[in-house]
């Protein structure tokens, strides 16, 4: 089969990979459908060290079933099924309590060892546990906001759940890229009265206003803060959603919370520390977020795609075949994209 491997940055590949297949009985084999490049692909596409042997990429995906093993009860082949971005058994006492990305017997896709989604079939681990059946067809125009389920809007909404958004609350959304973007949407939906974004481009600021930013601050760095500051009486905003990652992009949403206010970080830190212990400290900010629990907000998000509420798959602005994924991140990293689907 075909599937993608990044031997080091900016080297990306289509190549013929040995074929997914069952493994364990607990298993499923599937074909995939849709897929997708997620911004967390482009740290490894501006940074990774050149190696002989590649790593497999893509951990956002719906696929039709294949082949189950003999212990899975949940899908069967023919079924239309979403995976979160992290696949686990469903039963232990992390994913019980609804962190299934700690999942004692979970793991992430890609890499040296296991199949990635943006390829033409997926061995899936603990099948029973990860996949979520759609109750529509694979052409379904809703594709592109359920195959947003498996990361960006789940990420968004755990920004927002992080930041502890709520009815009345302001909120300001740090990034503008498709999780940010997300995190518009979510925050919206959890009540938000304000919605901040901070971002500087024109078709991502439209998109925001879409989903429901009521206001947009285009400064970066101090010049942010001072912004949202005037724009908030100078108290900052009760929940920020950081959806970028960078040590400068969390020093702006410490600046713009207010004393009480918690941010949300889903952005994967690229610096060791985290900034201004002594004034988060005096301010009693609660700082939170981490990989979303995909899984468990799959359920939760579902109905207001399916019925119309919420539409996350606005964010995909390009779709190309297996063969055009290696051009996906390029345009993704030189932000000529904002989100691209895979068709393989
Ligand atoms: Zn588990």
């Amino acid at each position: 089969m075909r599937a993608t491997v990044m031997y080091g940055a900016g080297d990306v590949r289509i190549e013929d990979v040995p074929d997914a297949r069952l493994v364990e009985p607990t298993d499923a084999l599937l074909v995939v459908t849709r897929a997708c490049i997620c911004g967390s692909d482009l740290w490894p596409y501006k940074q990774m060290k050149p190696t002989e042997e590649g790593r497999r990429m893509g951990h956002e995906f719906i696929g039709r079933v294949e082949a189950v093993g003999a212990d899975v009860r949940t899908v069967k082949p023919g079924d239309l099924v979403v995976a979160p971005f992290a696949w686990s058994d469903g039963t232990c006492v992390f994913c019980r309590e609804g962190l299934q990305t700690s999942c004692l017997h979970g793991g992430w896709w890609g890499g040296t060892d296991q199949d990635g989604g943006q390829g033409e079939a997926v061995r899936v681990p603990q099948a029973d546990g990860t996949l979520v059946v759609l109750p529509v067809g694979e052409d379904d125009a809703l594709m592109p906001s359920l195959l947003s389920l498996s990361d960006v809007m789940a990420t968004g909404h755990h920004a927002a759940v992080s930041a502890r958004v709520g009815p009345g609350k302001s909120v300001a959304v740090v990034g503008d890229g498709a999780v940010g973007l997300c995190g518009v949407i979510a925050a919206k939906r959890l009540g938000a009265e304000r919605i901040l974004i901070l971002g500087r481009h024109p078709d991502r600021i439209a998109l925001a206003r879409d989903f429901g930013a009521t206001d947009v601050v285009s400064e970066r760095g101090d010049e942010a803060v001072e912004r949202v500051r005037e724009l908030t009486g100078g108290l900052g905003v009760h929940s920020v959603l950081e959806c970028v990652g960078y040590e400068q992009s969390m020093l702006t949403a410490l600046g713009i919370v207010r004393p009480g206010g918690a941010v949300g970080r889903v952005g994967v830190p690229q610096h060791e520390t985290l900034p201004a212990a002594g004034p988060t400290f005096f301010d009693n900010i609660t700082i939170s977020g981490g990989p979303a629990p995909a899984r468990a907000y799959i359920e939760e998000l579902l109905p207001d795609v399916l019925e119309g509420r919420i539409e996350p798959g606005r964010v995909f602005d390009r779709t190309v075949g297996l063969d055009g994924v290696p051009d996906g991140y390029r345009a993704m990293d030189e932000r000529e994209a904002i989100k691209v689907m895979v068709e393989p």
